[in-house]
């Protein structure tokens, strides 16, 4: 027991999921398409304030559909987010774009208004601005929509809203996913609420949502053969996992209120330490965001913390079993994007140099808290 391994966010079931799956059996509705669809497109609609949902199986086919749907072309330019996990990044390599990257600011760690609007001016100047923008709301806290907004509607670009690790974040009364001309949610099995995969597309715009559907059941004509105008995908959501999905809804506060506690009790515990000499710093935002919280990382400066860094605290984690990751290593320091535009000013390089996330899921026992502080304890207080 007492090695079992901690995890940094594993799938935390609630009571309906079950039912709603066996009622899929029941009903024989295992097919990419039924009544658990339906009713899970509309549930979602409320965490994408009211806008149209459509139901898929990943994260990252919403996001291609995305960019199918704005009609980026080979050759086109897209504005990414640097500091992403590279599922935001690889389906703008799958039409044919060139992803530009753009870097973070301090606050919410994601894309940084100032930069984008540099990098507008100067493809305005060079005559060929991005087909779109992608902003991230990394581990849960929100990126500076407005502002990013804003800056997009004075170029006229429109902005893809990655929410892939957002669901249930706030700007003010907004909720995340549903502020962008297009939205993606993910419920991959690390994220706060799985269907052990799958994910969502959401717009106001009800022809994208419904092309979106269109293209992800393989295009077909309305005609009574098979006939073809368009390259189709086979990206629908399962109902089964559907079923999952609708059940996972239905615990979503519950999951949020326990992964801002975690953070709050990553903060207690840190905090004590920063009062004894050290200087561990937390993902701040501003102060309309609300971060459901989906992953607490922290940031470590060996320099003003007597030379301890994130990968011995990784290390160290490891010896007890209990895992811990990196920051996510930015998109324009990544081999495969090394041939790649952006405009960077070194936020996100520092974090992922400093950063390190800890273990966040929503099903952590106090017994496991012990183990983990217990273990970094031992760590610190060899500094
Ligand atoms: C998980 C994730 C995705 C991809 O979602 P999948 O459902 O795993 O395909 C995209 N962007 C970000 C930021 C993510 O964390």
């Amino acid at each position: 027991m007492e090695h079992s391994k901690i995890w940094l966010s594993s799938p935390h079931i609630g009571s309906k999921e079950q039912t709603y799956v066996n009622e899929a059996f029941q009903t024989n509705w295992i097919a990419p398409l039924g009544p658990h669809v339906n009713q899970f497109e509309l549930d979602l609609s409320f965490y994408a304030n009211e806008n149209y949902v459509a139901a898929l199986n990943s994260g990252t086919s919403a996001i291609h559909l995305a960019l199918i749907l704005l009609d980026v072309k080979a050759g086109d330019d897209i504005f990414c987010q640097s500091l992403t996990f590279s599922a935001t990044a690889n389906p703008i390599k799958y039409v044919g774009a060139n992803p530009v990257f753009i870097d973070s600011e301090m606050d919410s760690w994601n894309m940084d208004p100032k930069l984008l609007k540099n990098a507008l001016l100067k493809s305005r100047e060079k005559g060929k601005l991005p087909k779109a923008i992608i902003p991230v709301h990394l581990y849960g806290m929100p990126a500076k929509m407005n502002e990013i907004c804003k800056i997009a509607n004075e170029f006229s670009v429109p902005v893809i809203e990655d929410a892939a690790e957002a669901i249930g974040s706030k700007i003010g009364d907004k909720y995340c996913g549903g502020i962008g001309d297009l939205g993606v949610f993910s419920f991959n099995g690390n994220k706060i609420i799985t269907t052990s995969g799958g994910g969502a597309l959401t717009s106001a715009n009800i022809s994208f949502i419904e092309k979106a559907k269109f293209l992800a059941t393989q295009a077909r004509d309305p005609a009574p053969h098979y006939q073809h105008s368009f390259i189709g995908y086979n990206y629908r959501l399962s109902n089964v996992l559907a079923g999952i999905g609708r059940g996972q809804l239905e615990v979503l506060p519950e999951r949020i209120n326990s992964r801002r506690e975690n953070y709050e009790k990553y903060i207690s515990f840190f905090n004590e330490w920063n009062n004894k000499g050290f200087d561990f710093k937390f993902q701040c935002g501003f102060p309309s965001a609300y971060s459901n919280r989906w992953l607490t990382a922290i940031l470590i400066n060996p320099e003003n913390n007597k030379g301890l860094n994130s990968e011995k605290i990784r290390l160290h984690l490891d010896k007890f079993n209990i895992e811990s990751r990196p920051i996510w290593k930015p998109m324009h320091l990544q081999p495969i994007f090394s041939d790649c535009e952006f405009y960077v000013n070194g936020t996100s390089e520092k974090l992922f140099n400093e950063g390190i996330c800890l273990p966040s899921g929503s099903n952590l026992t106090t017994r496991e808290y012990n183990r983990i502080f217990s273990a970094l304890n031992e760590l610190i207080n060899q500094y």
